[in-house]
């Protein structure tokens, strides 16, 4: 492929008039696409277009805008794997991953489709009358979403947004827009022109147009906390309410008692290696009890040697690349701090290569024995590194556990249950798995406690963050206020 994209506003994709910024495959260096470097021209069309659309919209029934959402769904279940090898060459992150990534999309899109109906307000009889509460739209609803997994980012702002009856400017990242581009060539055969617009660039130029623009309503952040900042406060100068969904580095926490410890190995290994640890729930904390360490670790130092690296697009890869060089020398830099400051390590740590990908940034799946107040057990690295720790006393570990500034989401193992709920209500995490990781059922609240976020999305409530709700009160007829004397 070699293609080029421009904005995408009112169903049309603009012809590109400046600079553009490349789309590379992220193992073999190829060229992909130009795509248009857009700015505060291109934002401020987008919105107008937005603004536009956003009463014949709003003035849909629920019914009407999840007909089109279900739509939409249907349509990339039908390019799937053509969306699913884009990101694969986009990102380089494994093909079978990124057709679960559109999957998960998919979900979404369907999910807020049905929410959208059932998202009521309430009323409640009064003397003389009536109170109700009503839910409305904001109207332009500005995201920006970052690399990692750009199918579900997409649609984790696109569904609920367009649901609740907003419509959307959405600026994809730099590293990822090609799949988000070509989703935009299937809602023109879906929706209104203006209800979804797409505008790429790169943060600083059209993503500040875009939080500072006077008329984007509300504002959905995905991505690190240094850019949710620089959004929150962008937010805040205008009062615009705003939405963040930021960092973790989860805990991963293990019982001598967690049962067939095969599963459990095999269970944490995911949640470590799982978008090769670019995901922000990624378990990069693996606490093992100090009764089963020894056996375990082995187990799991075996299975990480186990792991196929290999190019994104080979469907027998286990690991595939980062999505660039800077991110894989960012991520080598922490293996290096974390010898540095004492941890061991146990496997990997190393830049591997894989013929014909010679360009891609491949690392061994790395696993360190470290301490809880380690740079690499502290800091969300966003590679296949995991930092093993080992506990015995339960307060200490639970301490540590909790001494993060973030709290995404955290994983338990046990067959205690008691243990297990009374683990999970004082772990501090907006996501938290028992004996299970990544497992995101739909209508599973999905946001992050501390510096991990403000807002959850995924789930019936992310239509309130959608929505402003407005009181009517009806009296049945004018009677005295006894006021006047
Ligand atoms: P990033 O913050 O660098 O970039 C994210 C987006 O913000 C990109 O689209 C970028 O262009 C844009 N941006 C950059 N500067 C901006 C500015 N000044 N104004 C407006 N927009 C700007 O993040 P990244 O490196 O692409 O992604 C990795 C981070 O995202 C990690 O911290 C990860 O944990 C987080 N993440 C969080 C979730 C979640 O749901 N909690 C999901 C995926 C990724």
């Amino acid at each position: 492929m070699n293609v080029t994209y421009g904005a995408f506003i009112n169903n049309e994709f603009r012809p590109i008039k400046g600079e553009t910024f490349p789309a590379i495959d992220a193992g073999t260096g190829e060229h992909l696409a130009d795509i248009a470097r857009c700015g505060a021209e291109e934002i401020d069309d987008a919105v107008e277009a937005a603004r536009a659309a956003f009463p014949g919209w709003k003035a849909l029934s629920a019914e009407e805008r999840a007909a089109l959402l279900l739509k939409l769904a249907d349509a990339v279940e039908a390019n799937m794997r053509r969306l699913a090898l884009i990101d694969a060459r986009d990102i380089g992150r494994k093909v079978t991953e990124c057709a679960l990534d559109h999957q998960f999309a998919i979900n979404q899109y369907r999910y807020f489709a049905a929410s959208a109906i059932t998202h009521e307000g309430w009323g409640r009889p009064i003397p003389g009358g009536y109170l109700m509460a009503k839910r409305e739209p904001y109207g332009v609803c500005g995201a920006i979403i970052p690399w990692n997994v750009p199918a579900i980012m997409a649609a984790f702002k696109i569904a609920p947004a367009v649901a609740a009856g907003n419509t959307v400017v959405l600026k994809p990242d730099e590293h990822a827009s090609v799949s988000t581009l070509e989703l935009g060539k299937l809602i023109a055969e879906i929706f209104p022109p203006g209800v979804i617009n797409i505008v790429p660039g790169m943060g600083d130029e059209a993503g500040a147009a875009l939080t500072a623009h006077p008329r984007v309503a509300k504002l959905a952040f995905t991505g690190s906390g240094e850019v949710g900042r620089i959004v929150a406060v962008a937010g805040g100068q205008r009062l615009v309410p705003v939405s963040l969904e930021l960092g973790g580095k989860s805990p991963n926490i293990v019982f001598p008692d967690a049962g067939n410890l095969d599963a459990v190995v095999d269970n944490t290994s995911f949640a470590a290696m799982y978008c090769n640890g670019q995901s922000c729930l990624a378990g990069t904390r693996l606490f093992v009890h100090d009764d089963i360490y020894d056996t375990f670790v082995e187990k799991m130092v075996a299975g990480f040697q186990r792991i196929k690296v290999g190019p994104a697009t080979d469907e027998s890869t286990n690991l595939a690349g980062l999505v660039s060089e800077r991110q894989g020398k960012r991520v080598l830099g922490y293996i290096e701090k974390g010898v540095a400051e004492g941890a061991r390590l146990l496997t990997g740590g190393q830049r591997a290569t894989v013929p014909g990908h010679e360009y891609g940034y491949f690392i061994e799946p790395t696993m360190l024995e470290a301490t809880n107040d380690m740079t690499i057990a502290q800091e969300e690295i966003f590679g296949p590194v995991l930092s093993v720790i080992r506990w015995n006393d339960y307060e200490t570990m639970l301490r540590e556990a909790n001494d993060v500034r973030y709290g995404l989401a955290a994983g338990i193992y046990t067959s205690n249950l008691k243990n297990a709920m009374e683990t999970a209500d004082r772990l501090e995490a907006g996501n938290v798995w028992i004996n299970s990781y990544f497992n995101l059922a739909s209508g599973s609240p999905f946001g992050g406690f501390k510096e991990s976020g403000i807002g959850s999305e995924y789930c019936h409530e992310t239509l309130n963050m959608y929505t402003h709700l407005k009181a009517i009160t009806v009296q049945n007829e004018p009677s005295a206020a006894w006021f006047l004397p």
